[in-house]
């Protein structure tokens, strides 16, 4: 853990360090440049707003060292509500730029809990009528079972808390954390 960060004080314990999430990445970077060698059109990488941004960010980098081309889009997304939620209905507050007709995506998602979300995106993508559409999440619950989610490529199986850090938020903090960790029972009580 890095030595006197604001940030360590909140933090009760690490679940996944920096250097095994470096190390995860690159791993993961490798076995998706193998499995798109045959695609020389290259890969559209599709991240969730805003938990994927660091993910994506060194996702992109580490298949730059080995790959096939990428390119980047944003989608923001929100769900209408409780209720709503469990239904899978979600308003897309961001769309893609363009069209994907035809393209390699691959959605980059932060985590996945429910799937529920990203169950509706996947329909939403196959409509658009891309190529292929696969997932790789860099963290996975137990509960993403219950939902019938094709994840291609899984970084970590984590336990059912909630964590923060490396682009996970708890009230739009903590993201810049460079480790995922879990948040002392007080920031909770202090908010
Ligand atoms: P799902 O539709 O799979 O239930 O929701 C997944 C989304 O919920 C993730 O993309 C993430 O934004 C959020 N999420 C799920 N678990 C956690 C967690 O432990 N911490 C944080 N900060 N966000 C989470």
């Amino acid at each position: 853990m890095a030595q006197g960060s604001w940030y360590d004080a909140d933090i009760d314990h690490v679940i996944i360090s920096e250097e095994q999430i470096r190390e995860k990445i690159a791993e993961l970077a490798k076995e998706v440049s193998a499995d798109y060698a045959s695609a020389p059109e290259g890969l559209l990488l599709v991240c969730v707003l805003k938990g994927a941004v660091m993910f994506v960010a060194d996702f992109a980098r580490a298949l730059g060292r080995h790959g096939p081309p990428v390119e980047l889009e944003f989608m923001a997304l929100s769900s209408y509500g409780q209720a709503a939620t469990s239904s899978g209905v979600v308003r897309i507050r961001k769309d893609l730029d363009r069209e994907i007709a035809g393209r390699h995506v691959i959605v980059v998602e932060d985590i996945v809990d429910s799937g529920l979300t990203l169950s509706w995106l996947l329909r939403y993508l196959e409509s658009r009528e891309a190529a292929s559409v696969e997932v790789v999440a860099l963290f996975r619950k137990p509960d993403a079972i219950q939902v019938a989610v094709p994840v291609k490529y899984v970084g970590f199986d984590i336990p059912s808390e909630f964590v923060v850090g490396y682009g996970l938020d708890f009230a739009e903090r903590y993201r810049e954390l460079p480790y995922v960790g879990v948040l002392k029972p007080e920031v909770y009580a202090r908010s």
